[in-house]
C-alpha cells in the first residue's frame, strides 16, 4: 500500500462533523452545482462499518496502481516525498472534499465518479491551497487550476 496516504473509516462522531458542516455549507454546494448526501435517519443508525471497509478495500487496491501520482504531486509542488496525506472515508457530505490544514481528502463512499480521480483532484487542491490564500483565487479559478494541474501531471513521465 501507499506509504503516502492513508485510508481511515470515519467514526459516528466524524460523520457527525460532516452533517453538521454540509448543513451549514447548503447553499454554496447548491449554488455551485455540488452532489452531496445526508443521512435519512440519524448518522448511528445508518452506520454500517461494513459498507465502509468493503469501499476501503476497494479503493485501497485501485490507488496502489496509481500511488505514483503522489511522488509526481509532491516533485511538482517541491514538496518532502514523503509528505503525508489521510483520506477518509465517509457516508455523507460532498462527493470529495479536503483540508489543507489536516491534509486530509474526505471521499464519499456513495459517489458514482471513480474515486481515485477524486482523490487526486482533492490532494492536488491541498497542494494548490496556499496560492489560492494568498492570491485571493475564486472558486471556479482554483478549479481551473487544479484541473490544468492535474492534465500536466497525467503527462509527466513517472519518477
Ligand atoms: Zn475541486
Amino acid at each position: 500500500m501507499s506509504q503516502n496516504v492513508k485510508f481511515v473509516i470515519n467514526t459516528v462522531d466524524r460523520e457527525k462533523e460532516i452533517v453538521r458542516m454540509t448543513l451549514k455549507n447548503i447553499k454554496f454546494l447548491k449554488d455551485n452545482k455540488i452532489n452531496f448526501s445526508l443521512p435519512v435517519k440519524t448518522v448511528e443508525e445508518e452506520y454500517d462499518i461494513k459498507k465502509y471497509e468493503t469501499f476501503r478495500e476497494k479503493v485501497e487496491q485501485a490507488w496502489d496502481k496509481k500511488k505514483d501520482f503522489t511522488q509526481r504531486l509532491l516533485t511538482f509542488f517541491h514538496e518532502p516525498l514523503e509528505t503525508k496525506f489521510v483520506v477518509e472515508i465517509s457516508n455523507y457530505g460532498p462527493l470529495g472534499f479536503y483540508s489543507f490544514n489536516k491534509h486530509a481528502v474526505t471521499i464519499n463512499l456513495n459517489t458514482r465518479l471513480n474515486p481515485i480521480d477524486t482523490i487526486m483532484h482533492e490532494m492536488t487542491h491541498i497542494m494548490v491551497e496556499p496560492f489560492v490564500l494568498r492570491y485571493h483565487i475564486s472558486y471556479h479559478q482554483k478549479e481551473n487550476i487544479v484541473n490544468a494541474i492535474l492534465r500536466i501531471l497525467e503527462t509527466t513521465p513517472s519518477i
